[in-house]
C-alpha cells in the first residue's frame, strides 16, 4: 500500500469509528486503538502535507447527529492534542516556550527545573461528554453538546435534569462554561445490570453510558440516569479581569459550579510528576478518567499561542495507558458460537479493572492459548478490549501451572467435536439441535448489523427457544402476542413493542439481509460486497463458487461457504419463509439505478479536483462498477488525479486505459 492509499484507508477507518463513537454512542474500537490509527495518520500527513485535506479527521472535531436542534456555538469548541509518553509532553512544552518567544538558553533552563512565568495548570481529564452551558443574568438558558465544535446539539432540557448543573448561579452574571458530563462508575455498573435484566443493550463504558443518557429525546430517561459534571473552562465577562485559568476555575466554584481539583505546576517536570501521581490516584475514583490535561495558565499567553484547526496550542492531554491487571487463571470454559465454533473463555480470580470487577476474560481461540503459552493456574495479564470485554494478553507460570485440556465433546449438547482440516478451531457439528448454536444464530439475526430487531436480548431468546416458539430465525415472524405474554417479565407494553420491532424489521436492505443469514465467515463488509455484485437474493442463491471467488474481497474459503450455504435445502426454505412473512429486501446498489458500468473495474489514484476519492468511488459503484483499491490485470480503467501513487505506473506497465478527472466525469455523466 502506498502512502496515499494508507492515508485514505486511515481516514475512512477513523471516520467510520468516529461516527460510531460520537453519533451512535456505540464504539467498536478501543480508544487506544483509535488513537494509534489517528497518530499514524497525523505522522503520514506530516510527511506529505500536500495530501492534507480540510475534511481529514486530523483537521476536525467530533461529530453531530440530526436527532436534536443544531445550534451554532458563539465561540468554537476545540478538541485536545494528546501524547501517550512524557517525551512528547516535553516537546510540546518546548514548542510553547519557543512560540511565546523565550530565548534558546532560557528555553533550556526552563526545561530543567527553574521557575517560569509560563505556569501550567494540570487537571484530570474526565472521560465523558463535552457540553457548553450558557447563563444569562445567572440563569441557565442553553446547553449544547460540543458537536463538531462549530455547531452543537441543543440538549438544554436534558441538562436541566442533572442536579450538579445549577439552574441559577449565586450571582446574576452572564457566563458560558464548558465541562464534561460523566456517569459515576458505580451508577454505570448498576445501569448495566438493569439493562441486562430488562433485556436491553449494555453500555460499553461509563463514557458511552453518559453520552447515551444525555443524548436522549426524552428528558425523563436522562433524569432517571445518575449523571454529573465537572466544569473545566469559563468564558467570563471582560469586566471580571480574571487573568488565569485557575482563577477562572476558582470563580466558577464561587458561582456554584462543580470544579475538579487542579494543580499549578511551575514547569513540565512538575506536570509530569502530576501525571504519574494521577495514574495511581485515578484508580481510587468513582469516575472514569483517561488522562491529564495540561494547560498554559495565563490567558494572555494562551491568546499568544492560539489554535490549530482542531486543538489549542496552549494545552495538551497526556493519555493514560490502557489498564491491565494480573490475576490467576482458575478455569477455562468453552463456549459454543452460532457456527458451532468452540471458543475458550478464561475464568480468573475476581479483580478490579478500570472500575469494574472482572472474573472472565476472552482468549479468542485455541491458537491464542498456545501463542501465549497459557496453562491453568498461570498468572494471566488481563486488559480491557473495547473497554468492556477484558482479554488475556500475557501469562506467566506458577508452581501450580498445569496444561489446559481441550474438550472432546460439545459443552452444550454433548456431541463429539470435530476439527475441520486446515482449521485450528474445533466445531460442534450438531447444527440442528445444539441449543447454543440455535440461540447464537437467532441473536445474530436480530442484531443491529443484521435485521436490527430491537428488544430481543439473550434471556428472551432463550425462553423462546425453550418454549419451542422459535427455532429458525424465520419463526420470529410468526410469533404471536399471546405467546410473548407467556414469557417472564414480558407485559402487554413490551409484547407490543417486540411485535412492532419485528414488523419494522421487514423492510431491510440487501446487505443486512445477507448478513442476517449467518453464513460462515460472511460478516458485515462481505455482505456489502455481495450486495454490490448481486442485484437480489434470487441471483445470489444461484451464484456459483467460481463467480463468487472472482469477486474482490470474497476469498476462496468464503466463496465455498456461500455456495454451500445456498445448496442446503433448510437454508433455502428459511429464506422462502422469510419472504413469505413479508420481508421486503431493497438493494441500495441496484434499485432504480442504471447499472451501465456493471462489470467494469475502476481504480482511482491521486487527488481529484472536484470530488474526493470516496465520492468518486461511490458514484461509480452506484452505476454498477467495481472500485478495488489495487490495480490488477482485471482492472479496466485507472483514473489518475494529482500526485498519483505507484498505481499509475503499474497501470502503464499492464497497458490499462488511463483516464483523467475530466474523462471520469464524462463517464459518470454518461457522455
Ligand atoms: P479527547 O477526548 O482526546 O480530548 C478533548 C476533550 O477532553 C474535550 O473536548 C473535553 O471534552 C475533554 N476533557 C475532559 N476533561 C477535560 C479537562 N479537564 N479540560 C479540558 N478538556 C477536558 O478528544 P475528542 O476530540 O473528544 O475525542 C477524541 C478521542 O475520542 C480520541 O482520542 C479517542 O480516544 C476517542 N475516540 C474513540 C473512538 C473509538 O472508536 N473508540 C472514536 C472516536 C474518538
Amino acid at each position: 500500500m502506498d502512502i496515499q492509499d494508507r492515508i485514505e484507508y486511515l481516514r475512512k477507518t477513523l471516520e467510520i469509528n468516529s461516527y460510531k463513537y460520537y453519533v451512535e454512542d456505540n464504539p467498536e474500537l478501543e480508544d487506544w486503538e483509535y488513537d494509534k490509527l489517528f497518530r499514524e495518520l497525523k505522522d503520514l500527513e506530516a510527511q506529505r502535507p500536500d495530501l492534507i485535506t480540510p475534511d481529514s479527521p486530523t483537521q476536525r472535531v467530533g461529530g453531530i447527529s440530526e436527532k436534536f436542534n443544531q445550534v451554532p456555538h458563539k465561540i468554537r469548541l476545540y478538541s485536545l492534542d494528546n501524547s501517550n509518553n512524557y517525551d512528547e509532553l516535553r516537546q510540546w512544552y518546548q514548542r510553547v516556550l519557543k512560540d511565546v518567544g523565550e530565548t534558546k538558553s532560557n528555553q533550556l533552563s526552563l526545561l530543567s527545573n527553574n521557575y517560569s512565568d509560563i505556569e501550567l495548570a494540570s487537571e484530570l481529564k474526565i472521560d465523558g461528554l463535552a457540553v457548553s452551558l450558557t447563563y444569562e443574568k445567572g440563569r441557565f438558558v442553553q446547553g449544547l453538546t460540543r458537536g463538531d465544535g462549530i455547531i452543537g446539539e441543543d440538549i438544554t432540557n436534558n441538562l436541566k435534569t442533572i442536579k450538579a448543573i445549577p439552574l441559577k448561579l449565586f450571582e446574576n452574571v452572564d457566563i458560558e462554561v464548558r465541562g464534561e458530563i460523566y456517569m459515576p462508575v458505580d451508577s454505570f455498573n448498576k445501569l448495566n445490570e438493569l439493562q441486562i435484566k430488562n433485556n436491553q443493550k449494555t453500555f460499553a463504558n461509563p463514557r458511552n453510558a453518559a453520552a447515551g443518557s444525555i443524548r436522549q429525546l426524552d428528558p425523563a430517561v436522562t433524569s432517571s440516569r445518575d449523571l454529573s459534571i465537572f466544569v473545566y473552562t469559563a468564558i467570563l465577562d471582560k469586566s471580571e479581569k480574571i487573568l488565569t485559568h485557575t482563577d477562572a476555575m476558582a470563580r466558577c466554584k464561587q458561582l456554584g459550579f462543580k470544579v475538579n481539583n487542579y494543580r499549578i505546576c511551575k514547569n513540565i517536570y512538575e506536570a509530569i510528576s502530576f501525571c504519574m501521581e494521577m495514574e495511581e490516584y485515578r484508580k481510587t475514583l468513582n469516575y472514569a478518567t483517561d488522562g491529564v490535561v495540561i494547560k498554559v495558565n495565563s490567558f494572555a499567553k494562551q491568546n499568544e499561542l492560539g489554535f490549530t484547526s482542531r486543538a489549542p496550542k496552549w494545552a495538551t492531554a497526556f493519555k493514560f495507558p490502557p489498564e491491565e491487571v494480573w490475576s490467576e487463571l482458575t478455569d477455562v470454559e468453552f463456549s459454543v458460537g452460532r457456527t458451532g465454533v468452540i471458543t475458550p473463555v478464561a475464568v480468573v480470580k475476581p479483580v478490579s479493572l478500570s472500575g469494574s470487577i472482572v472474573s472472565r476474560a476472552s482468549m479468542y481461540n485455541y491458537d491464542e492459548i498456545s501463542r501465549l503459552d497459557i496453562a491453568l493456574h498461570d498468572e494471566v495479564l488481563i486488559k480491557k478490549a473495547a473497554e468492556i470485554i477484558p482479554k488475556v494478553v500475557r501469562s506467566r507460570k506458577t508452581a501450580n501451572s498445569s496444561p489446559i485440556t481441550l474438550p472432546e465433546y460439545c459443552p452444550c449438547c454433548g456431541e463429539k467435536l470435530i476439527k475441520p482440516e486446515g482449521e485450528v478451531a474445533q466445531y460442534c457439528p450438531n447444527k440442528s439441535n445444539c441449543k447454543a448454536q440455535i440461540m447464537g444464530r437467532l441473536e445474530y439475526f436480530v442484531s443491529k448489523q443484521a435485521m436490527d430487531i430491537d428488544g430481543f436480548g439473550e434471556s428472551i431468546i432463550e425462553q423462546l427457544v425453550d418454549k419451542k416458539y422459535v427455532y429458525n430465525p424465520s419463526d420470529l415472524y410468526k410469533l404471536t402476542y399471546d405467546q410473548l405474554l407467556t414469557l417472564n417479565l414480558i407485559k402487554e407494553k413490551s409484547a407490543t413493542n417486540l411485535l412492532n420491532a419485528i414488523e419494522n424489521s421487514k423492510n431491510v436492505i440487501f446487505s443486512k439481509f445477507i448478513n442476517a443469514l449467518g453464513i460462515k465467515l460472511v460478516g458485515k463488509e462481505s455482505s456489502d460486497i455481495l450486495a454490490q455484485n448481486y442485484p437480489d437474493i434470487e441471483k445470489l442463491k444461484s451464484a456459483q463458487y467460481d463467480d463468487l471467488a472472482q469477486i474482490d474481497g470474497i476469498g476462496d474459503k468464503m466463496a465455498k461457504n456461500i455456495a454451500e450455504f445456498f445448496k442446503d435445502k433448510s437454508n433455502l426454505d428459511m429464506i422462502d419463509e422469510l419472504l413469505k412473512s413479508g420481508v421486503k429486501i431493497r438493494n441500495k446498489y441496484s434499485q432504480n439505478q442504471n447499472l451501465r458500468l456493471k462489470g467494469q473495474s475502476f481504480v482511482i489514484t491521486g487527488t481529484l479536483d472536484t470530488m474526493s476519492r470516496d465520492e468518486a468511488q461511490n458514484k461509480l459503484k452506484e452505476l454498477g462498477a467495481k472500485t478495488p483499491n489495487s490495480v490488477s490485470k482485471n482492472t479496466n480503467f485507472v483514473v489518475v488525479g494529482e500526485n498519483p501513487g505507484s498505481k499509475a505506473t503499474k497501470a502503464k506497465e499492464l497497458g490499462i486505459t488511463i483516464l483523467n478527472e475530466e474523462e471520469l466525469i464524462n463517464i459518470l455523466k454518461g457522455e
